[in-house]
């Protein structure tokens, strides 16, 4: 049996803000009948000691940490193994994970995480009973300086270490005036170790001194070894690159299941959703979107390209949130044409009666580590139209001349990523949707694809078996 620890700032179902907190929480479970025991350490939140109850006990006791007393307790809740950093001062208040109630990072951001990972260094190295980890699975810059604190750990076995990049727009930039109060050492300030342009960066530790590296699909992967996508940390991944895979995300398919056996139960949802939105009836495609409203997803580009849909009939309905300049547009264009329908907001089951009921799904984004909703549109075989980029190119077969002559098509690749490209490619859609046959071949092809967590949790097994000697 195979023991690994997960690290992670967030997990399903207590805290979430991304596609991070899903995988922390459906890795366990995915992994269990594969004879992998992964146990989670998660901060203390609020929301996460709701979930625990009273029922948890104390393994490790910290003393004092960044002015505060910290413990480890450990927990079982919702099916899995939790260890819980336990520490008020850093994490029991109101907000969120990482911003304060006016969307500001918490300025004790550096000491919180840096405890995280400190604590995952401990259990790393023996320090809770009747548990050791032969590996630590690190999720994003949060978990990022762990392989740091255990090298100062005076442990024998130690395990080895993987660290997960969920988005590579995170980094954890900390102040260098800050190197001996979080307990890093001097010597791995340079250029070589986890100094970045003056000052501390987690992640960039992460990516230097852990065993392996690896982020949520294989297409991006390769395209954070370049500059367009690295965001500055491209060449210490270069460095990597023999250690640096992608493997792609997987989602709940108990959560995520569709009410229907065949696409043509899709009826009967979109007159609902249709009367739901108050757009009228028409005989073109219903395309859906459901999104965060930032300048990663594209969807100012959508907005300009949005016009080729309407005089083949299709309409659109998005629900999102987010940057207010971007959601006052949408809105706008709501209000002047009634084929198109805007709800600002964040609404899971709206979310999903959108996925249900809609015919095409479309995904924008400039860049997308995974993505998650391409996948919820395969499921339900309402077809994905997506920039071919990240997890959207490596989890769709694109309908083009080949994939539809071989009948293997899941949906629509889009590229380049510009406006031009995205008229013609919904104009497509819409043509596509009134050859009845193709379309339901789409469907059909759609709703066959694997998309759980099996094939991910068999990859994450290989990569923790491919560590033969930590370092
Ligand atoms: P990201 O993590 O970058 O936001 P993903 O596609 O990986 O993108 O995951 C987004 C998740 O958040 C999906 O589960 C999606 O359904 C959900 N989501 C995004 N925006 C909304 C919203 N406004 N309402 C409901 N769910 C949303």
């Amino acid at each position: 049996m195979m023991r690994i620890l997960s690290v992670a700032s967030e997990c399903v179902p207590f805290i979430k803000t991304g596609g991070l907190a899903d995988v922390a929480g459906a890795l366990p479970l995915a992994l269990a009948p594969l004879d992998i025991e992964m146990r989670t350490l998660l901060p203390g939140y609020p929301q996460v000691l709701a979930a625990i109850g009273d029922s948890g006990k104390t393994v490790l006791d910290v003393g004092n940490l960044f002015g505060g007393s910290a413990r480890v307790i450990e927990a079982e809740a919702a099916g899995l193994k939790l260890y819980v950093f336990d520490a008020p001062h850093l994490f029991e208040r109101e907000g969120g994970p990482y911003l304060d109630a006016q969307k500001r990072d918490w300025p004790d951001n550096p000491e919180r995480f840096a405890g995280l990972s400190q604590i995952a260094a401990m259990i790393g190295a023996g320090k809770v009973e009747n548990w050791r980890p032969d590996t630590l699975h690190l999720h994003d810059w949060q978990a990022a300086l762990t392989p740091v604190y255990l090298q100062a750990e005076k442990s024998k076995n130690k395990p080895a270490t993987v660290l997960t990049i969920h988005n590579i727009a995170f980094q954890g930039i900390i102040d260098a005036g800050l190197l001996g109060r979080l307990g890093l050492p001097e010597s791995g300030f340079t250029k070589d170790g986890f100094e970045y342009y003056g000052k501390i960066s987690a992640l960039k530790a992460g990516i230097v001194f852990s065993d392996r590296v690896s982020t949520v699909s294989p297409t991006y992967a390769t395209e954070l070894l370049s500059a367009e996508f690295g965001m500055g940390l491209e060449g210490v991944l270069r460095e990597r690159s023999t250690d640096f895979s992608g493997i792609l995300n997987g989602i709940d398919l108990d959560a995520w299941s569709p009410p229907y056996k065949t696409a043509r139960g899709k009826e009967k949802y979109k007159k609902h959703l249709l009367s739901e939105t108050g757009l009228p009836s028409r005989d073109g495609p219903l395309f859906v979107v459901v999104s965060r409203l930032s300048d990663q997803k594209g969807l100012d580009t959508l907005l300009e390209a949005l016009a080729a849909i309407f005089p083949h009939g299709g309409q659109i309905a998005l629900l999102g949130s987010g940057d207010p300049d971007l959601e006052r547009s949408w809105r706008a264009a709501g209000e002047v044409n009634p084929d198109i329908s805007v709800r600002i907001g964040y609404d899971e089951d709206y979310a999903k009666r959108l996925i249900t009921g809609g015919d095409a799904i479309l995904v924008p984004s400039r860049f997308e580590p995974c993505g998650l909703t391409q996948l919820y549109g395969l499921r339900y075989g309402t077809i994905p139209v997506v920039a071919m980029t990240g997890g959207l190119a490596d989890t769709i077969i694109p309908a083009n001349p080949a994939g539809l002559a071989r009948g293997v098509a899941t949906g629509l690749q889009v590229y380049p990523n510009t406006t031009d490209a995205w008229a013609r490619a919904l104009e497509r859609t819409c043509l596509l949707f009134k050859q009845k046959d193709e379309w339901r071949r789409l469907q059909k092809n759609a709703m066959q694809q694997p998309v759980g967590w099996d094939v991910s949790a068999a990859a994450y097994r290989s990569l923790y078996k491919s560590i033969g000697n930590p370092r």
